[in-house]
């Protein structure tokens, strides 16, 4: 399983409604902004490391996306998280969330 290093994603709004959007009312601090690709993923709940399906290998962790405020929540201030086999460009996805 290969590691890719990790790089924080940090949103940048691309339109006028993108700007507009209206930050999380309650949640922390951190919620948001747990965007990351590479590295390690932050599960919320118990470690979930996903094995793929053609070669039986751990898949590498490509990224986890955050919910983005109240309206855009991924179940209860959730995450997505993504792995990837680079040898046979299989990708599965799951979300964990409070
Ligand atoms: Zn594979």
């Amino acid at each position: 399983m290969k590691t890719i290093p990790p790089f924080r994603l940090i949103l940048e709004p691309m339109s006028e409604e993108a700007k507009m959007l209206t930050p999380f009312k309650w949640a922390g601090d951190r919620i948001g902004k747990r965007h990351l690709l590479g590295g390690k993923p932050h599960f919320i709940q118990e470690e979930s490391w996903p094995v793929c399906p053609d070669c039986n290998n751990k898949m590498t962790f490509y990224a986890q996306l955050d919910s983005l405020n109240d309206e855009i929540c991924i179940a209860d201030c959730g995450m997505i998280y993504i792995f990837v086999c680079l040898e046979c460009n299989e990708v599965k996805s799951f979300i964990q969330s409070n």
